[in-house]
């Protein structure tokens, strides 16, 4: 196993059972879903678990995943890199149809005796991906950025003025 990895096959009940909080990184080897969907990930993203029960005795685990992937903007169609922080409270079942038992607040984890982390962090980044990423405002052409200027502009021309860097001219001397 590498340093730093989540391990493969965990025990999560168990984990839950002793209130066990897990750390570990996240590299392409551990997401093959996400590159097998044809997205890059920068490495390395992090996913915790903080295993533990709660006062009804259910195994819960609060997972938090941090990853960096690369998409295609959907509108200039270059890449872009989305900083994805999904986070979920999930209750063990061990089987779909115990998911009906649990409280709203809970995400149900179908899972058995061991559990993949990479695996359940990688869902969690599946889940967080937008279905059409655009770029905020970088890629827009020039004209529409001159035509979005002068719109801000109007609206509020002391905002958008303020910190844009300009040339510094002398006015009226020669
Ligand atoms: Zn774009």
């Amino acid at each position: 196993m590498k340093t730093g990895a989540l391990p493969k096959q965990l025990d999560l009940r168990g984990l839950a059972a002793r209130g066990v909080e897990i750390t570990g990184t996240l590299s392409s080897d551990d997401l093959p879903r996400l590159i097998e969907a044809g997205l890059q990930v920068v490495e390395p993203g992090s996913a915790t678990f903080r295993c533990r029960r709660d006062e009804t005795g259910r195994y819960v685990v609060e997972v938090q995943v941090r990853a960096q992937v690369v998409m295609q903007c959907q509108r200039c169609l270059s890449d872009m890199t989305l900083s994805l922080t999904p986070s979920a409270l999930m209750a063990c079942i061990w089987a779909d149809e115990d998911a009906s038992d649990l409280p709203d607040t809970y995400e149900p984890l179908l899972v058995g005796e061991a559990a993949d982390l990479s695996d359940i962090a990688e869902e969690e980044i599946l889940l967080a991906l937008p279905v059409s990423p655009l770029h905020e405002t970088e890629c827009k052409s020039a004209e529409q950025t001159a035509a979005l200027r002068e719109d801000e502009a109007v609206a509020t021309s002391s905002e958008t003025s303020a910190g844009r860097e300009k040339p510094v001219r002398c006015a009226g001397t020669a």
